[in-house]
This record gives C-alpha cells, sequence and structure tokens, in this order.
C-alpha cells in the first residue's frame, strides 16, 4: 500500500514535470490586461475592506492560480506616463512621458518592437493614452486620448470606428475579434487588452449600474482627513470628495432622476453629503469594476475553451492605483501608497504556482523586461526595470532591489497635486515636495510605515528619526544618479479642446 502511495506521486511528479517542459519548450502567449485607475483595494484578493463585496471573482481567480504581487508600485502615478513606462521600461525623465501632456516619441525604443523581431504577433486594443501612432504591433485598435465610455470611437492604421455598446464590453470583443481571426496559430502572441474603465468619471454599463444602485459600501478611517500631519501638498490639493467632486458631472444628477430626487428632498450638508457623496462613487467606480471583471472572465473562458490557457501567461495590472476616499479623496497623483501602489496578479500554469504572493519590491519600469525575458527575446541594456521572471518562478535572486524611486511632475494642472519625488524602502517613505511658495521651496515627509500604515502624520522633524533619514537621503541620490534623473523635460500641457492627432501610417 505504502509503495503503490510512493510510484502514484512519483508518477504525478513526472508528468508533473514532463508537463512543466513540454510548456516551456514551446515559448508562451502572453495576455496583457490592464485598466485606468483599479485601485488595489477594490479587489477581493488584495483583502482590505471590500474583500467580503465580492467585486472581482474572476481577478481573483488569478490570485488563486497564480500569483499576487502585493508591493507592486508605478514610477509615477498617472495616466499616460505609466503607459510611456509600461511600453520603454523607463521613467518618465527618459522616455520624455513626464505628464498627461503632449509628446510621446513612438519612434523610441519600446518592448513590443523586440517582442515582433522575435517572432511574437503583437496587438493593442483599448486606451493607451499617448498620441500618435503605434509602432511595433501588428496590429493596435486604440481609444483616442482619454476614450468614450459609451458608443466608442477607435483608431486604428485604416481610420476610424465608432461602436455601438460598453467600451469594457467592445474592447474585449475586439480583442477577442482579433485572437479569433488574425491569430496565427504557428506563432506565439502578445494581446494587450487596456481597459478605459474605471476611470473618472465612472460610467458603468447600465446591467452594472442597476446591480449596484442599492449597494452600501464601508467607508475608509480616513474620509474626514483633516491633513494635521502632513504639508503644504496635501492641504492645497484639489481631489477631496467634498470640494472637488461634482453632483452633476461625477455624480450625474443631470441624467439620474433618482439620486437629484433623494438629494432634492433631504437637503444633506456636511458630513452627511460627504458620506453620500462616498456612497454614489463608490457604487458607480465599483460598478465599473465589475464590468472589467466580467470580461475578464470572457477572455479566461476563451482562452481555456480554446486550449490556449495552459500555454499562455495572463496578467492584470492597472496604470496606477486610486483613493477610494481615503484621506477623503478621488484620484491619484502622491507617492502615498493608495495611489503609488498598483494591483499586479499573474498566472502561468506549470511556472508560477497557484496561490503564491510576492512580497518583493517590484515597479512598473520591470514589465517591459519581463514580457522579453518570458519570450526569451533580448533585453536592450538601456531599459531600467529588473525582470520578474525569478520572481514569477519562486527565484527571488540575492540582489533584489532594496528600494523604489518615484517622481511625479504634472503641476501646475488639474488636481493640484505638487511636484514631487521620492524613496521607499518597505518600511520607510521620504518623499521631497518642491517648487512650493515656502523658503527654499521644498517641504519634506517622512513616514515609518509600520507605525502610520496610512500615512498621517510626517514624523520628518522627530530627531530620533534623523539617522534613517539621512540614510534615505543618500538612497535617493544614489536612485537619481542610477536611473540619470538630470534635467526634467517640460512637456506643453495639451490645450483646452484640442484632439489628439492620429494619421493612417504604416506601422513600424
Ligand atoms: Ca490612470
Amino acid at each position: 500500500m505504502k509503495n503503490s502511495k510512493s510510484f502514484n506521486c512519483t508518477l504525478a511528479i513526472i508528468i508533473y514535470m514532463l508537463g512543466s517542459w513540454l510548456h516551456a519548450s514551446e515559448k508562451p502567449n502572453i495576455v496583457w490586461i490592464f485598466s485606468d485607475d483599479h485601485a488595489y483595494q477594490a479587489i477581493g484578493a488584495y483583502g482590505g475592506r471590500f474583500e467580503n463585496e465580492n467585486l472581482t471573482p474572476n481577478i481573483d481567480s488569478l490570485a488563486k492560480n497564480g500569483m499576487t504581487f502585493d508591493r507592486a508600485y508605478v514610477a509615477n502615478s498617472i495616466c499616460a506616463p505609466s503607459r510611456a513606462t509600461l511600453l520603454t521600461g523607463k521613467h518618465s525623465h527618459l522616455n520624455g512621458q513626464v505628464n498627461n501632456g503632449r509628446g510621446f516619441s513612438h519612434d523610441q525604443p519600446q518592448f513590443q518592437k523586440v517582442l515582433r523581431k522575435h517572432g511574437y504577433q503583437t496587438a493593442m486594443i483599448g486606451k493607451i493614452h499617448l498620441d500618435g501612432n503605434m509602432q511595433g504591433f501588428d496590429y493596435w485598435e486604440v481609444l483616442p486620448g482619454q476614450g468614450r465610455y459609451n458608443n466608442p470611437i477607435f483608431v486604428t492604421e485604416e481610420g476610424k470606428t465608432t461602436y455601438e455598446g460598453h467600451s469594457t464590453d467592445i474592447i474585449t470583443d475586439r480583442a477577442l475579434n482579433w485572437l479569433k481571426n488574425d491569430t496565427k496559430s504557428e506563432k506565439p502572441f502578445m494581446l494587450m487588452v487596456h481597459y478605459k474603465a474605471p476611470h473618472r468619471n465612472w460610467e458603468p454599463a447600465p446591467r452594472m449600474k442597476e446591480a449596484f444602485k442599492n449597494r452600501t459600501f464601508p467607508e475608509p478611517d480616513s474620509l474626514f482627513d483633516d491633513y494635521k500631519g502632513r504639508g503644504t501638498a496635501a492641504n492645497k490639493q484639489d481631489m477631496s470628495i467634498e470640494k472637488t467632486m461634482s453632483l452633476g458631472r461625477d455624480l450625474k444628477l443631470a441624467v439620474d432622476k433618482e439620486r437629484k430626487e433623494f438629494l432634492d428632498k433631504n437637503k444633506l450638508e456636511g458630513k452627511a453629503l460627504v458620506r453620500w457623496k462616498y456612497q454614489a462613487y463608490m457604487r458607480d467606480y465599483l460598478a465599473c469594476i465589475a464590468g472589467v471583471d466580467e470580461n475578464i472572465g470572457r477572455l479566461l473562458k476563451y482562452l481555456k475553451e480554446q486550449g490556449l490557457d495552459k500555454n499562455t501567461v495572463v496578467m492584470y495590472s492597472a496604470d496606477q492605483g486610486f483613493y477610494l476616499g481615503e484621506h477623503g479623496w478621488f484620484d491619484k497623483r502622491f507617492m502615498y501608497e493608495e495611489s503609488f501602489r498598483t494591483p499586479f496578479l499573474a498566472k502561468w500554469p506549470g511556472v508560477i504556482k497557484p496561490g503564491t504572493r510576492n512580497n518583493d519590491l517590484v515597479q512598473n519600469i520591470d514589465f517591459a523586461e519581463t514580457f522579453l525575458d518570458i519570450a526569451g527575446a533580448p533585453i536592450p541594456g538601456d531599459m531600467q526595470g529588473v525582470s520578474l521572471l525569478p520572481l514569477l518562478k519562486s527565484e527571488k535572486p540575492t540582489d533584489w532591489r532594496k528600494s523604489l524611486y518615484y517622481h511625479y511632475y504634472e503641476y501646475p494642472a488639474v488636481h493640484s497635486v505638487r511636484r514631487h519625488e521620492g524613496v521607499f524602502d518597505k518600511r520607510y517613505k521620504l518623499i521631497r515636495f518642491y517648487g512650493l511658495d515656502v523658503p527654499n521651496g521644498e517641504e519634506w515627509e517622512f513616514f515609518d510605515l509600520e507605525k502610520d500604515p496610512h500615512e498621517m502624520s510626517s514624523t520628518y522633524n522627530n530627531p530620533e528619526n534623523a539617522n534613517i533619514i539621512k540614510t534615505l537621503k543618500a538612497e535617493l541620490a544614489r536612485l537619481r544618479e542610477y536611473y540619470q534623473v538630470k534635467e526634467i523635460p517640460q512637456h506643453p500641457r495639451k490645450k483646452k479642446g484640442a484632439k489628439g492627432k492620429r494619421k493612417g501610417k504604416k506601422n513600424k
């Protein structure tokens, strides 16, 4: 009996290893699923106050069958810069896209150009938020600028097409269309599916809006933050639910009669009004998330039905995090955790152990190199990240990075978040806000996340922290040198009403 058990066990191991070897012997497909402003707090697998709301069963299935990264961060927490970093594997100051203005050069090196040269079919479908024609993709079909939630227009090399329906559903339709009709089975593929949702102003598909309209969600502890423990930037921002979030455009009173009637009748003000706005915001935002998740389910189902799931790496991430009422805010931009962090999960049967969690510092500068490494393609020497492939295989290199560099540039601009840079080492965070109307023009903030996980009070001036702050300043200087932070490119902000231009031109 004992022998037979051990024989079965050995057989199972041999079959597993053989399966892994077979998978490894052919290049895997990569499906990269990306959304816009998806807070990690709004994913069940990340725990937190929405854990039991069952918002993301399909994203959670990636966690169950793959790896969840608990320490994934961005280099610059805003839409276009994050996408430029994704494609180039470089910090904003080197890829040139420091803010949401114009200026991304598609002629510069990008991972998909290398991938395509090394035998991959490449496609980009959905929101890219970079003006100009895409390069290095066999097929691209993108939303112009921010794109529309409903009846979205898509731009391709051939011109523009309008599709009827909700952008999340249609982006998935178009991605499935490419998989079904345009891919050749003898070549591996890299498909990027980029959702517009859940970007402001959070317009879910009608079926989701209906499903969420009577739900009530837990509030964050810091919904009524008074910003006393922080400096000018947190005090002077313009991204609060109380003051910035509009009833008309953001919470849709012009078209939502039920909401309008409720407010007309109840005449809420002060904290009661903030609480009501928070609930309306969460209903719309989380309904957008549910739409994204449902559509991820459609993609996963198709891969499984076609037998592609076994040799396909599926990854999910967002261009950055988002405030879901923490500090009384919506939006992103700050180096505080909710916007600095981003969700990142990956499933790869036979390679990633199901149900694993990773706690290493990873950043969006790493994604481009990871795609290339997975594909066995060479990694250009000027990319600034590190391939995550060893982490995916649960083989952490001994010299893994100990700190991250962050830099936000978009000021003056919407939401009035001041420019800042900083360093984070998993426990301590040091931020330098600059260009302020104070002596010397700068203010520093320091947080010990073990003692103050919600970053409510900077202890920069506490003498007990002098040594660690000195160490972090040296580390910040080292990172600036390492990442070649010198002159900061000044992109012109897009003029109000200006439209992005995309001409039909041959792909390179
Ligand atoms: Ca974004």
